[in-house]
């Protein structure tokens, strides 16, 4: 029987009823456009620091629709890119000051929930990245070296011989783990920061998709679906579902489909075997698959499509998934699969996250992937920077934020299915 097509972490959480919508103010001091973990962390923290400051969260759907209710609930050390290529591109001293904010934004995380009281599971279970080839191991030894020589930060190399004690497969060639990292369950994660937001002050508004931006002498005229508004500040919050409202941002964020299936309940014993220590994990290959347990269910996730998540791309995606799943874990060649989804990455073209403020416009996109800890960090610190006025200081505004090579993008993905294959081949080779 085929999965249903199902946000799994959206069955845990009593997501926002949009029946009685909350009109919408005629005049804010900040208006932000999506509301995920970005977006109501910027929320939060603004509605916190002045009490008169009129905050406007304005979402397409509904509160929490997007990645953010969808994701595979790690929150990460470290960025995208590997902290080495970080220092070769960008030197030493940036690099350390990203890598010091990605260790804040897990931090950050615990801290608003402990704040707020967010039932959310977060634990500091640390995450295992797992060496498909031999090579791979050897590239983790090496980044071991450098983790702890540049940045005192300590991770632990787990050798095949020793792999069982982590993982229930004999699949991968070692690993490596940095105990610093946590997991949660991502829907019931936004659903607190969204009542945190409301409860410091900020005003929440579904089915408000943003069409249209224009400026106003000093100030910004906000077209939505169900009405207009004007506002001082426009923070931009969207990640891959960024549209063409700000033509300059679309042309630089690349939306990417990733997808997760969640098995049926598993007995005790079959869980303590998989992942005895509850590690939140995923593997080196570019075509990657990340996967974790939550509440005795596997939850595997993997770019098995690159388009968005439609019925097809989700359908095919259960399929492959349940492979690769079992190819990791044979033990559960006979289990049941029970909910398939997919949400959207945002990718720049560098690989990078970025912050800034472009015509008085202030935006915090590029996660690709990786943004459960740092969506929340750069919402709050792009927030103060807002209050400020010093976005330009902030380490993740301190490098170009690329466009597409010769110019040949314009929202369209069309290079997907090339990348994808591209991928696949970097995958055998390297
Ligand atoms: C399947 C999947 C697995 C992932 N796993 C992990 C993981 O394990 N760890 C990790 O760190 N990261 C992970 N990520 C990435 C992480 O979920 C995102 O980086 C993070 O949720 C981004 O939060 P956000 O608030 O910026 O964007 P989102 O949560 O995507 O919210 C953006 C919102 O903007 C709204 N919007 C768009 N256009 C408009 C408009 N014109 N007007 C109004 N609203 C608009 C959308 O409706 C949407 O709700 C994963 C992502 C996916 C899709």
């Amino acid at each position: 029987m085929e999965p249903t097509q199902a946000i799994f972490w959206q069955t845990t959480v009593q997501m926002p009823d949009d029946s009685n919508l909350t009109p919408l103010p005629e005049k804010v001091d900040v208006a932000i456009i999506g509301g995920g973990y970005t977006g109501l962390s910027a929320a939060r923290t603004l509605a916190k620091r002045n009490t008169a400051l009129r905050v406007a969260v304005l979402e397409a759907e509904t509160v929490g629709w997007g990645a953010s209710s969808r994701n595979g609930g790690m929150v990460l050390t470290g960025l995208k890119l590997g902290m080495q290529t970080v220092m070769k591109k960008y030197g030493r001293d940036i690099a350390k000051k990203l890598f010091q904010c990605s260790l804040d934004s897990i931090d950050t995380v615990e801290q608003i929930i402990k704040e707020e009281n967010i039932d959310c599971g977060f634990a500091r279970c640390g995450h295992l990245l797992t060496a498909n080839k031999p090579k791979h191991y050897d590239a983790l030894i090496e980044e071991a070296e450098f983790m702890e020589r540049e940045f005192n930060h300590n991770v632990r190399l787990i050798s095949r011989a020793d792999q069982r004690e982590e993982i229930g497969s004999d699949l991968y060639h070692g690993a490596l783990l940095d105990e610093f990292s946590a997991g949660l369950n991502p829907a019931q994660y936004v659903e607190g920061l969204a009542e945190a937001a409301q409860k410091a002050g900020a005003t929440l508004h579904a089915r408000a998709r943003v069409t249209r931006l224009e400026r106003r002498e000093k100030r910004f005229s906000v077209e939505t679906e169900r009405g207009s508004l004007s506002a001082d500040s426009i923070f931009v919050a969207t990640s891959g579902y960024t549209g063409n409202v700000i033509q300059n941002l679309q042309g630089k964020i690349v939306p990417i489909g990733s997808f997760i299936i969640a098995t049926e309940k598993l007995p005790d014993e079959l869980v303590g075997e998989l992942i005895p220590r509850n590690r939140m994990i995923f593997d080196y290959k570019h075509y990657l698959n990340y996967f974790r347990l939550w509440n005795n269910r596997m939850i595997f996730g993997g770019r098995a499509a690159f388009f968005p998540e439609s019925s097809t791309t989700i359908r095919r995606s259960a399929e492959i998934l349940q492979r690769e799943m079992i190819r990791v874990f044979p033990q559960l060649q006979d289990v049941k699969i029970e909910y398939v989804w997919g949400g959207t990455l945002d990718f720049a073209f560098d690989m990078m996250t970025h912050v800034g403020a472009m015509d008085g416009i202030y935006y915090s996109l590029g996660y690709a992937g990786h943004g459960v800890g740092m969506a929340t960090y750069l919402g709050k610190t792009v927030a103060e920077a807002i209050i400020s006025g010093k976005i330009k200081e902030h380490p993740f505004a301190s490098f170009a934020f690329p466009g597409a090579p010769l110019g040949l993008y314009n929202g369209f993905p069309w290079f997907l299915p090339f990348a994808g294959a591209w991928h696949k081949i970097l995958d055998w080779i390297e």
